[in-house]
């Protein structure tokens, strides 16, 4: 199950569609795409309607008004029904075509595996100092070191994570919210590739 949250993103979404359905095709599972639109003020509902109603495998839960990222991905996460949850943004930072690493390493045993933008492609002072920082705070207080806790691009054991009540901003804490229903040796995070937002 890949959960979106999408907030205003009409131009993306059909590029992400056409990028994910180009991964998940080529790859021996069965698949569902769960978008939120978490109270999308742009032409996003229609688009993503115009897309599930040609394609069985695309869900759409739509929110009534914005209530942020976590609700949105708790939602999605909530609602999926594979064996292995990826939660990713919609605004194409995050790249499809990471998904089958993704997989590989839950396949190895991992229940928790992160994404890790070595290479950000964001404002470097005012998104990725303050990142550096919060990273390091956030594993020094919780033990849970890794180096990138803000990045979306997830996968996760679905029986795991279901366990795991995301609400506020916790989505930014999930690995470490992950080592209070596994074991840490079980987190991993692997680089993924990340792109400058174009659109919204
Ligand atoms: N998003 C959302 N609700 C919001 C804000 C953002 O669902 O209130 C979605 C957004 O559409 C995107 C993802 O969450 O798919 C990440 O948002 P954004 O790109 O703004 O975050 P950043 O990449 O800057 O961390
Ligand atoms: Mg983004």
């Amino acid at each position: 199950s890949i959960v979106i949250p999408v907030y205003n993103e009409e131009e993306n979404v059909p590029l992400l569609y056409r990028e994910l359905k180009e991964v998940l095709e080529n790859l021996p599972y069965d698949y569902e795409i769960i978008f939120v639109n978490d109270g999308s003020r742009d032409r996003t509902g229609e688009v993503l309607e115009e897309i599930a109603q040609k394609d069985e495998k695309v869900k759409v839960i739509e929110f009534a008004r914005n209530y942020g990222q976590t609700s949105a991905m708790m939602a999605g996460m909530d609602f999926a029904s594979g064996d292995v949850i990826i939660t990713m943004d919609g605004d194409l930072q995050n790249d499809p075509k990471d998904i089958p690493k993704l997989l590989e390493k839950i396949r190895e045993g991992y229940d928790v595996v992160s994404g890790w933008r070595k290479n950000r492609k964001d404002a470097a002072i005012s998104r990725k100092l303050p990142s550096k920082i919060a990273n390091w705070l956030i594993g020094k207080i919780t033990g849970v070191r890794i180096h990138d806790y803000g990045c979306t691009l997830k996968s996760y054991r679905s029986d795991v994570i279901k366990r795991v009540r995301l609400y506020g901003e916790l989505h930014r804490f999930i690995p470490a919210l992950a080592s209070t229903v596994t074991c840490v040796d079980k987190i991993i995070e692997i680089p993924v590739n990340h792109r400058p937002r174009r659109f919204g």
